[in-house]
Parts: C-alpha cells; sequence; structure tokens
C-alpha cells in the first residue's frame, strides 16, 4: 500500500490524497454533537468530490447506515456498497423511475403531490406499503411540498395511503449562521408542520445544523461537508479533522526581469526580479479559473502566491524568495494548513464548491 502510493505520486503531475479515517473521525464527532438521533452521510455529487465508491464502505464499516444521493443514477452506483442501509434520493422522484426505486430498495424523497400520488400508485401496483421521505419546504423554496401541497394533505391524509412514511424531512436556508433569525423560523414551521402531519421520525439537521443547538437534533441528521473537513462552524475553531490533501508538482522555475508577464493576456506583471513556478494543476483539474491571482500555495510551510491566470492544465507562482523551489518540487494547494475554505475564501465561493470540483485526473490516495 505504502508503495504503491509512492509510486503513484513519484509519476503524476498532482496528487489528491483522501484521508477515510478522518472521514469516519468526522462522522463520530458529528454524532457526539447530534444525541437525538443516527448521523447519516450525504455522499451526493461523488462523496462531494472525494470518490464515494471509497468514502461509502469507509462509513458503513464504521457503523453508518443512512445514506443520501441527489440523483437516482448516484444511488445505483453505490447501492451494493451500503448493504442493508437507507439510501435516500434527494432531489425527489422522476416519473417512471419508481419501479428502479423498488427493485434496488431506495428511499425516495417526495417533495410534491405529484410524486407523493406516484408513488402511491406505485405501492398499489406493488401491493404493500412502500416506504418514503416526505420533504416539506420550511423556507427554501427550492424542493419539498410547499403550503399548498401541506394544506392538501391535511385535508385529505388518504393522499399518503400506500406510503410509509421513514421520515419527514426539511432542509435549513442559513445553518452556518448561527444567529440568522431564519433559523428559528424554520424550526418552529417545521416542528409546526410536522405536528400536523401523522406521526414520523424526523430529519433537518444538515452539517452546520448539527452545531445550532438541541432544538435542531431530530431522528436523523444529513451531515455532508462536515464528513469531508469543511467548517460547520465558520469564524470558530474547526471541530473536524482535514480531510484532503492536494499536491501539484512543479515542472518549471525560471527567472524573470522586472516587467515580464507571465501568463495568458498578461495579466501579470513582475515588479522586480522574480522567480515562476509552473505547476501541473489547472482548471481542467477542477483549480477554477476564478483562482486567477489569488490566493497561494504552501512550500516548506510557507505561502507561495498564485500569479496570473489559471490555464487548463498550468498555474503559476511567484516563486521568489524559495530558493529550495526547483522542478519536482511539490507545492501543496489543499492541507491541513490551507483548508479548502481558506482557498473558497480567496476565490470568493465557498469549500463545497472547492471539493465537488476536485476532477478525476488527479493521481487518488486513499489512506485510512
Ligand atoms: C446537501 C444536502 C445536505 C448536506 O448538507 P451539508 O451542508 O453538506 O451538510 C443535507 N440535506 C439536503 C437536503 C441536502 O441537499
Amino acid at each position: 500500500m505504502q508503495h504503491a502510493a509512492s509510486q503513484v505520486a513519484s509519476h503524476a503531475g498532482a496528487v489528491l490524497e483522501i484521508d477515510l479515517g478522518a472521514v469516519v473521525a468526522n462522522w463520530r464527532t458529528l454524532g457526539e454533537h447530534h444525541p437525538s438521533g443516527p448521523v447519516a452521510g450525504v455522499v451526493k455529487a461523488d462523496a462531494y468530490g472525494l470518490g464515494a465508491a471509497d468514502v461509502v464502505p469507509a462509513l458503513h464499516a464504521a457503523g453508518c447506515r443512512h445514506f443520501f444521493v441527489a440523483h437516482l443514477q448516484e444511488a445505483l452506483a453505490i447501492r451494493s456498497l451500503a448493504p442493508t442501509s437507507l439510501l435516500g434520493v434527494l432531489n425527489g422522484l422522476i416519473p417512471g423511475s419508481e419501479p428502479e426505486y423498488v427493485a434496488h430498495d431506495l428511499m425516495p424523497v417526495l417533495g410534491s403531490l405529484a410524486e407523493i400520488d406516484a408513488w402511491g400508485d406505485q405501492a398499489r401496483r406493488a401491493g404493500k406499503k412502500l416506504p418514503a421521505i416526505l420533504h416539506v419546504d420550511t423556507g427554501m423554496s427550492r424542493l419539498g411540498l410547499d403550503a399548498p401541497g401541506l394544506a392538501a394533505l391535511r385535508d385529505d391524509p388518504s393522499l399518503l395511503d400506500g406510503i410509509h412514511l421513514a421520515y419527514v424531512m426539511s432542509h435549513l436556508v442559513s445553518s452556518e449562521v448561527p444567529h440568522d433569525p431564519v433559523n428559528e423560523v424554520q424550526r418552529g414551521r417545521f416542528a409546526a408542520i410536522c405536528a400536523a402531519l401523522p406521526p414520523a421520525p424526523r430529519s433537518l439537521a444538515n452539517s452546520s445544523g448539527i452545531f445550532l443547538g438541541p432544538g435542531f437534533g431530530s431522528d436523523l441528521a444529513r451531515p455532508g461537508a462536515a464528513l469531508y473537513g469543511i467548517n460547520p462552524t465558520p469564524g470558530l475553531e474547526n471541530p473536524m479533522r482535514p480531510v484532503v490533501r492536494l499536491r501539484a508538482r512543479v515542472l518549471s522555475v525560471r527567472e524573470i526581469p522586472t516587467g515580464a508577464t507571465v501568463g495568458y493576456n498578461a495579466t501579470w506583471t513582475a515588479p522586480r526580479p522574480s522567480r515562476i513556478a509552473t505547476a501541473a494543476i489547472g482548471y481542467a483539474d477542477g483549480w477554477h479559473r476564478s483562482h486567477s491571482g489569488r490566493g497561494h500555495a504552501l512550500f516548506d510551510g510557507r505561502p507561495v502566491p498564485l500569479v496570473g491566470r489559471v490555464s487548463m492544465d498550468l498555474t503559476t507562482f511567484d516563486a521568489t524568495g524559495h530558493p529550495a523551489l526547483t522542478p519536482g518540487a511539490w507545492l501543496e494547494l489543499i492541507g491541513p494548513a490551507r483548508s479548502a475554505d481558506d482557498v473558497a475564501a480567496a476565490a470568493g465561493t465557498n469549500g463545497y464548491e472547492v471539493l465537488t470540483s476536485l476532477s478525476r485526473r488527479f493521481a487518488r490516495l486513499y489512506t485510512s
């Protein structure tokens, strides 16, 4: 394993290391903060870019028995990796796909009367009750049953005939902003909606929701980001362990004179004689062009500023003052000392987008 790992790294242009032990440790930490019920693993978007094929077995081996993806195809791809687990599909039920859910024991998340109707029909065809999660909208206005839909359910509870409500769930709008009043508003709405529905277990908190206090505890938490090391409590110390390390190999180092420009469209001009290091990572690797001229990598623990445009396969850094930075050296772009959240802050996005963008072109090393 150790040997294979160093072999991969020794020929690669960029290496993404994923610490599955840290993912499991984070899942356990989240469990300690959510005593009211178990903690699921949200593994949509290929486990936030880190690889569901590896993350799901690691979580399952640790005892995780609830998983969520966004798309039916994502659920089909991991069904065999999470046996005897609830596997929920957050994006809802696309008409005609009902038999796939039954055949593979998948749990649709129903968010409209049409989806409820379709699933009820499927249950009648199957001749038995079928389980589903009912998603109710408490403020996102995105998916989930809206106010007229909820009123219709209250007026005619038989709409749920044939459906076993495994959970009623809602999703928080602003959970990473603890003092945003919308959190309390949603909590109150969710409680009122659940009270008016047939009794069923509840699911509310995402990663940050788990840290909003006991009032946001439910029968099932649904964290994604925090499992992968993203800070669920922005502004406070990150309670999660770092999971990801991304390194890119330096291919070329050159000295350029004052006034020389770097990269496409000459967006950076050397203000003094400069040492430019070109690394094997670019926007085709999900290292977005919007990182151009922003942020830095680390070399020997010291920052090396990113300069010029990010190109498709290459990114340039101002290595002036780093004489030890020579071709073959590795620059650390994400790691314990520079989190995905830090990278995101420099580029004007969030850690979720940084992680889910990471491409399949990297050599990937999984450690446990
Ligand atoms: C993505 C998602 C989650 C997980 O959110 P995190 O902020 O990554 O923890 C939970 N619930 C729903 C409905 C989601 O779409």
